[in-house]
């Protein structure tokens, strides 16, 4: 059989089972299972399909099939640009994440020292700039943060030994250097003072995790399970920020689509000023960023 007829077939099986991308998937397993990157995957259609990398590909459309992701089956996702190892200790990073990325970017001071003080020659950033992101799971947001901006002194934590092992992994591959990552629960491993805080926390209500397992997903519970009402995290996410940051830093958190009123309300309540909700490519709301302005 070759190429070609593989990715078919492969596409015929999981557009059955499973909903979402059945040929992106499929053609991410064949390109696993002969050793070929996607981008040229469409070039070797015509080849013949060993036998044992096409049983190999036939028994991961078949993980596929019964809920398992894609990432957790080849070992890594794609995220901003980078490449993440991801196994079942971690969330698979999701594209709407980067909207946090994005969102957190844009919450830093501008570049080329508006604010006057030193500046760093390479980004134009302030030096000394300091963020922590909580809940990194993979570290990717993190991680993504200090390879955008180098200057940036970028902590991360995770209440999970696991998950913060393979963030540590991650920071030695895609940055080349280590990052401070500490073990701890919210923002119990950082360290004030900071100018902006990432969270990405579990906001999935509880009856829609249980839903979510039952169908297969082998995600860990702690990254997705956020309660009743999926809002447990965000008063301790927003008040620890609150504390920790400098008069003008930042809280960037990614929230569940019907969540904005509610954290927009939770973020008010901690202190924080000019919050904000913003929309994922969906348009759902995903995003949600506030300002510390100090009372004095
Ligand atoms: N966006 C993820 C999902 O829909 C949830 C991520 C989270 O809880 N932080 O599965």
């Amino acid at each position: 059989m070759n190429a070609r007829a593989a990715l078919s077939e492969g596409t015929g099986a999981l557009g059955k089972s499973c909903p979402g991308s059945p040929f992106l998937d499929a053609a991410l397993l064949l390109g696993f299972s002969v050793n070929v990157e996607r981008d040229r995957l469409l070039a070797s259609m015509p080849d013949e399909v060993p036998p044992a990398a096409l049983d190999a590909y036939r028994g991961l459309v078949a993980r596929r099939a019964s809920g398992e992701a894609v990432a957790y089956i080849i070992g890594y996702k794609e995220f901003y640009g980078r490449r993440y190892a991801v196994d079942s200790r971690v969330l698979v990073p999701r594209p709407d994440t980067e909207l946090l990325v994005e969102v957190a970017l844009s919450l830093l001071p501008p570049a080329d020292g508006a604010a006057g003080g030193e500046t760093s020659p390479t980004s134009g950033l302030p030096r000394g700039l300091r963020c922590h992101d909580a809940f990194t799971g993979s570290g990717c947001v993190g991680i993504t943060l200090a390879a955008e901006l180098p200057d940036l002194e970028v902590s991360l934590s995770d209440a999970s030994d696991g998950a913060l092992e393979l963030a540590r992994l991650n920071v030695r591959a895609v940055l080349g250097r280590d990052l401070d990552a500490r073990a701890g629960d919210v923002l119990s491993a950082a360290t004030a003072p900071l100018d902006l805080v990432t969270a990405n926390p579990p906001y999935v209500t509880a009856a829609l995790t249980d839903a979510i397992m039952a169908e297969g997903s082998r995600e860990p519970r702690l990254a997705l399970d956020g309660g009743e009402r999926g809002l447990d995290l965000y008063p301790a996410v927003a008040s620890q920020a609150y504390a920790l940051l400098r008069d003008g830093g930042a809280l960037a958190a990614e929230i569940g689509e019907e969540q904005g009123p509610a954290v927009r309300a939770i973020l008010e309540a901690a202190g924080f000023g000019d919050v904000a909700v913003h929309q994922d490519l969906a348009g759902h709301d995903r995003v949600v960023e506030g300002v510390k302005r100090a009372v004095r």
